[in-house]
């Protein structure tokens, strides 16, 4: 039987749907012989007798695997078929057509429900005969068994390589394959120094963040791997999830890895199957081998590491140091019920319960406390404790400092190198070239330049940095640890610094308020496992300590009366006294007493003088006549210290007034309304 006796006219009036799939983009861009022959096929399809207007490519898989769940391709293949429009799939292989031996089966019965033919090279098959039906379904199956095979094979043959530490995989920025495939570090000095820099810079601030912060103006090598930059370094910023990246990946610190992740496949609430990747806990990685090549750091160092990043996750419930003042924020727990205190920054810090306030389950003894009220003597006892080790650990961080700056300025010098070793070889390319080639000379002359102007910025940044001021001298520090009380007060300290130190000696600190007195007992829960208690008063409340004094108050309300607030202010300050908060005393702090304590105020009016108000009912009229004069000159008033309008109203004055208002026809029938409409 030929391929074309199966195909009849029925068939071909129908459209001819050339399914192509390719499974990964690389295969995409490496594998074009097999994207190439699948194309082919349309003209297959022109050669079997399809009008060219009614073939149809469905590519829209090319480059998504098989086990992905978003087939668009496939799902329109399907649709095409159901709908009865598709009289031939032609496909490179049936199996191919798609990767579960279900979705393939499904296709089937639905080709040979709506007479739909399937041609691949080798053959047509009409799947309403029971032969062709049982071919293709065993290809189908056949390939599913190839593949399982295959991955189990090729699972196993890399499961092996890999506990012997032999399986390549990219390797992260700072180390390369040498000629042998063995793992060195990166033969580019600058690439390593960046690298040791991240887990320094984490030695000194403690957090991913900090590291950033450290790189701030600095590049950070990165290789590229796959597209067009595949295997070079490239330089960039660094970001913060590049550090999480780098501070856990236990490859630096010489181990070889594998099994570090696990992907399994899941199905979404709304169907979809995904794969999800996740990290295994470090005891059920499948193969680590210690000291498989050369370290940045030791495996204890990313132990440690490991730990202080998760210390740092607040996600998860940790409360690591941070700026502001409260020295015990994040180790503070209410006495009361015994659930953490939150730590507010504003009036210089307090440690509040808030969570059992939240939660509505706060007791008596939940109760806030200024955080100056405690830090001070916790710090105290802390500063008695830490005595004997104080150079030990002063002379440690001077070191860090020391090293730290040695290393930024050997990331410079590097970096001039690395720019006059590409000027120079931009040189050469130049003054090789043929002279005549003016094209290739041009761009050559233009390259050079450019790299000329990275070194003069390089060696520009190099000069600045060696002239930042000279560190000093071990002695002097030495000088300084021995007064450990110094270091701790400097101005150079930083808070987050200081709770550092107390972390290292102090657990955690235990407030335990009186619920009918003022004392509050701080437990300080020593690391040794030492426990003390400190007591100490509370403060007065500020309604007592900030309340302005007696004599101040006495005297507003004596005098406040028949004096103006500026008056009241200069005789207060006068008398020496202050305002609550210890200020001298001004007009807006007199006018909020006066107040406060309901003194009435002077009457702005010098005697003889009247208010608005009172001229107009003198004289019988509104009080918009009488602004309506005093805006138009026709009457005299003045403005007093508190903007009120202020009327000397002689009786001459009052005479001429009646006698406006007498000739006015307007102002009499704003007076009497009730025999005139007119408007003012
Ligand atoms: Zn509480």
């Amino acid at each position: 039987m030929t391929i074309a006796s199966k195909i009849t006219t029925a068939h071909r009036q129908r459209l001819a749907v050339v399914y192509i799939r390719q499974s990964t983009m690389a295969q995409v861009r490496e594998n074009t012989e097999s994207t190439a022959r699948q194309y082919a096929l349309v003209d297959e399809a022109a050669r079997l007798g399809w009008d060219s207007s009614s073939i149809v490519v469905i590519d829209s898989d090319l480059g998504t695997s098989g086990r992905s769940a978003s087939r668009v391709g496939f799902k329109e293949l399907v649709g095409r078929v159901c709908i009865g429009e598709v009289g031939a799939i032609f496909g490179l292989e049936v199996s191919r057509l798609a990767r579960s031996s279900a979705d393939l089966q499904r296709l089937l019965e639905l080709c040979s429900l709506t007479d739909t033919l399937i041609i691949d090279p080798d053959g047509t098959y009409d799947l309403s005969s029971f032969n062709d039906r049982l071919l293709v379904g065993l290809k189908g199956t056949m390939s599913e068994a190839e593949l399982h095979v295959l991955a189990s094979r090729l699972q196993g043959a890399k499961r092996a390589a890999a506990e012997r530490g032999d399986l390549r995989f990219p390797l992260p920025v700072g180390y390369v394959y040498d000629d042998d495939g063995n793992t060195v570090m990166d033969p580019d000095e600058e690439v390593r120094a960046a690298v040791a820099d991240v887990f320094a810079a984490f030695q000194a601030t403690g957090s991913a963040y900090g590291v950033v912060g450290a790189f701030e103006g600095r590049r950070f090598p990165k290789r590229a791997y796959g597209g067009a930059w595949a295997g070079d370094i490239r330089w960039g910023r660094l970001t913060h999830s590049r550090v999480i990246g780098l501070l856990s990946n236990p490859g630096y610190s010489g181990a070889y890895v594998f099994g570090r992740y696990r992907s399994r496949r899941v199905v979404e609430p709304d169907g979809t199957i995904r794969t999800k990747t996740t990290e295994l806990p470090r005891d059920e990685w499948a193969v680590v081998i210690r000291d498989h090549h050369p370290a940045y750091i030791s495996w204890d160092t990313y132990v440690a590491n490991g730990q202080r990043l998760a210390a740092n996750c607040t996600r998860k419930g940790a409360r690591p140091p941070r700026e502001g003042s409260a020295l015990l924020q994040g180790i503070v727990l209410c006495g009361a019920c015994g659930r953490a205190m939150s730590t507010s920054h504003s009036y210089g810090g307090i440690y509040d319960c808030s969570h059992s306030r939240a939660d509505h389950t706060e007791i008596p003894g939940c109760r806030s406390i200024m955080a100056w009220v405690v830090d001070g003597p916790v710090a105290e006892r802390l500063l008695d404790a830490v005595s004997p080790v104080e150079v030990a650990v002063a002379l440690a961080a001077a070191d860090e400092v020391a090293d730290r700056r040695g290393r930024s300025s050997r990331a410079l010098e590097l970096r001039v190198e690395r720019a006059r070793y590409e000027a120079a070889r931009c040189e050469r390319a130049f003054h090789n070239c043929d002279p005549d080639n003016r094209l290739v000379a041009r761009s050559l002359e233009q390259r050079w330049e450019a790299k000329l102007k990275e070194l003069a910025d390089a060696e520009r940044e190099l000069v600045l940095s060696t002239a930042t001021p000279a560190l000093p001298s071990r002695d002097d520090i030495e000088a300084v640890a021995k007064d450990l009380q110094r270091l701790w007060t400097a101005a150079t300290t930083s808070d987050k610094d200081r709770k550092r130190m107390l972390r290292a000696l102090i657990a955690d600190v235990t407030l335990t308020s009186e619920t009918d007195g003022d004392k509050v007992h701080i437990g300080i829960c020593w690391r040794s496992g030492a426990a003390e208690e400190l007591v100490v008063a509370r403060p007065a409340p500020a309604s007592v300590t900030r309340r302005t004094p007696q004599a101040a108050i006495d005297l507003i309300a004596r005098l406040g009366p028949q004096r103006s607030n500026e008056q009241l202010a200069v005789e207060l300050n006068a008398t020496g006294l202050v305002t609550g908060t210890g200020r001298r005393f001004d007009a807006k702090t007199v006018s909020w007493l006066r107040y406060a304590y309901r003194v009435p105020s002077a009457s702005p009016f010098a005697p003889g003088e009247l208010s608005v108000r009172d001229v107009a009912e003198r004289l019988g009229v509104s009080d918009i006549a009488i602004y309506y004069w005093i805006n138009h000159g026709q009457l005299q008033a003045r403005r007093s210290a508190g903007g009120r309008w202020c009327v000397p109203f002689p009786p001459e004055v009052e005479r001429e007034c009646q006698q406006r208002v007498a000739s006015s026809p307007r102002i009499k029938a704003r007076t009497q309304p009730s025999t005139a409409g007119g408007a003012v």
